[in-house]
């Protein structure tokens, strides 16, 4: 069964997939479609926005309201603190750009070959340290612990993920966060992955910034945030350039604004915004359910699978760490891309095939240069679309494609 129907209609599940041979779209970690409630309010606001900070007329008025409100709301939705600022950037690759423009000079950055290009490659003009994938909670603290010891620096970022987009499993932030702080670093954590899954704390994570994107939380793309510490951000030059970033502008000097507004230059993505906090609102108001319902989903997918012979889970710091609802497996014998294609062609299953922007991770944990299949749950996702994953990988294992694929680009054996 899926969530409750009166819960699913107050959270305006997603249904658009049902329409199409009730196809079931295992692809939440890549991109969430819109929450019901979240068309409601991009309808509402298309026939009325004006431009925002600039216009003194009505729709200028009340759309800057809702702007700031939406402000509010995704800093509301993270535990933003009294010295925090929510910055509206495109996404979390955006925000992660956005924090690495605004280090002081001599920062030096910590990183894990674990992570998503995102924030692997975000620091393009720094000093960094690579710290290697970790077996397990206990060896991500040693090996952070001795990396920061080993390093030290004026300033130090350590780069966290919030949940690893191939495994889904939920990362120690606490711990490591703790290790980071006690040694004088601080802590960003990527939350793509993490913030439509799990209520999400900045003091509790112990995260000085979070970055995260708008369309894997159920609201549309071109939107997401960079919340935190305001004190480096707003020591920096801004991010871009332009008009609402100035304060003033005289022959001589520009000023520019502290606050948001610093590296918010050019006209913003306002609709994008309030979408992201109607989002955030939603998701915020069904928390546990939302754990509880894919937490279900999820233990039933990897028993399924995991029992099918020859079907290889991919895990990283171990398949007991608490997971966003992401199962990645490999079949012996079977090329991912023809798994994933058979799964849409003759099930009607949509999943992610490849190496899922994590190149060096999928080097350590399934093997050098190869990928594997990512089936990831959200919301739509019911135990019937569960049901049909498994015997979809299970009917392919034991009787192989129903379909001949022997022509279709890009699709071998291997
Ligand atoms: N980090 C993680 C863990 C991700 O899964 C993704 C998206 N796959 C990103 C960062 C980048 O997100 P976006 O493409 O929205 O910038």
């Amino acid at each position: 069964q899926g969530l409750p129907q009166t819960e699913a209609d107050d959270l305006g599940v997603p249904t658009v997939h049902r329409t199409v041979v009730d196809a079931a779209n295992f692809d939440h970690a890549a991109t969430t479609p819109a929450l019901r409630t979240v068309h409601e309010t991009v309808r509402r606001i298309q026939s009325t926005y004006g431009s925002v900070h600039r216009g003194a007329g009505y729709a200028s008025r009340l759309t800057t309201g809702w702007f700031e409100q939406a402000r509010d709301e995704v800093g509301r939705f993270v535990g933003a603190r009294a010295d925090d600022e929510v910055i509206f950037t495109r996404n979390t690759t955006d925000s992660l750009a956005l924090l690495a423009h605004c280090l002081p000079a001599d920062t030096l950055v910590f990183t894990w070959a674990s992570a998503h290009h995102a924030a692997l490659l975000a620091w393009p003009d720094r000093d960094t340290v690579r710290l290697p994938v970790p077996k397990s909670a206990v060896d991500a603290a040693r090996l952070l612990r001795d990396a920061l010891e080993a390093s030290p620096a004026t300033h130090r970022l350590v780069v966290l993920t919030g949940a690893c987009n191939v495994t889904g499993e939920i990362w120690p932030i606490r711990e490591l966060a703790t290790v980071a702080h006690d040694l004088g670093a601080r802590v960003v954590v990527d939350g793509a992955q993490l913030v439509p899954h799990r209520h999400v704390d900045l003091d509790d994570l112990g995260a000085d910034w979070i970055a995260f994107s708008g369309h894997k939380a159920y609201a549309p793309y071109g939107a997401g945030a960079l919340v935190g510490r305001r004190d480096w951000l707003d020591a920096a030059s801004p991010y871009l350039p332009a008009g609402g970033a100035t304060a003033a502008v005289t022959a001589r000097h520009t000023h520019w604004q502290v606050g948001p507004a610093r590296h918010e230059g050019g006209t913003p993505n306002a609709v994008g915004a309030i979408a992201l906090a109607s989002a955030c609102a939603t998701l915020a108001g069904h928390g546990r359910s939302i754990e509880a319902h894919e937490a279900a989903l999820h233990a039933r997918l990897r028993r399924g699978l995991g029992r099918i012979p020859g079907v290889q889970l991919v895990h990283a710091l171990g398949a007991d760490r608490p997971n966003v609802g992401v199962v990645t497996f490999t079949v012996d014998g079977y090329d991912t891309s023809l798994v994933s294609q058979v799964l849409s062609d003759e099930h009607g299953i949509a999943v992610r095939d490849g190496r899922f922007c994590a190149h060096l991770l999928c080097d350590a944990v399934i093997g050098e240069g190869r990928g594997a299949i990512r089936a990831s749950i959200g919301l739509s996702t019911q135990t019937h679309h569960v049901d049909r994953l498994v015997d979809g990988v299970r009917t392919l294992v034991e009787d192989g494609p129903w379909l001949d694929y022997a022509h279709t680009d890009g699709v071998g054996w291997s």
